[in-house]
């Protein structure tokens, strides 16, 4: 419907200059993201109020979770809890990074959605066949049992080859 699109984009300019002024640079596309929906998710994270939403944490959680599948060969992957419970610290728990990329996802304008969606799709396609599933998982205390990614083996840090 190409006559929606003049009012679609008149309704996002207001929020085009909120975040950034004039003379602000356009942030840094997001890794793997086309400059468009890079915008749209800079542009969320600069206006969220969520405690777990600050400039950057898309691109770090996509970071994360890439280090995190990346070691080569097919040894499985177990994501481990971080103690520290930090805004920095806590993203070495790749399900942490992987919970922040879901709020992201959820509060994106439709295109940008189904973008990022995709990508991530295809970073939850790799933790599936790299991780195990845990077969105990309900009967261990695990934070959030209801969410898939949880629902894997865990390890320890310390235990890990390599660093990620
Ligand atoms: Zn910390």
């Amino acid at each position: 419907m190409p006559r929606n699109r003049p009012g679609e984009l008149r309704a996002t300019q207001p929020l085009l200059n909120r975040p950034y002024g004039w003379d602000t640079p356009a942030p840094d596309r997001i890794h793997g993201l086309s400059a468009r929906t890079s915008l749209a998710v800079h542009r969320y994270e600069a206006l969220s109020r969520d405690h777990d939403v600050f400039p950057g944490v898309t691109d770090r959680s996509l970071r994360r979770y890439r280090a995190f599948l990346s070691p080569p060969g097919n040894r499985p992957r177990y994501p481990y809890l971080e103690e520290c419970g930090c805004r920095g610290c806590s993203f070495d728990d790749v399900r942490h990074a992987r919970d922040a990329l879901d709020t992201v996802l959820q509060e994106l304008p439709p295109r940008a959605r189904a973008e990022l969606g995709r990508l991530i799709a295809s970073l939850d396609a790799v933790y599936l066949t790299r991780t195990l599933p845990d077969p105990f998982v309900d009967s261990r205390r695990v934070w959030r049992p209801e969410v898939w990614w949880y629902r894997r083996l865990e390890g320890c840090r310390y235990a890990q080859t390599g660093t990620t």
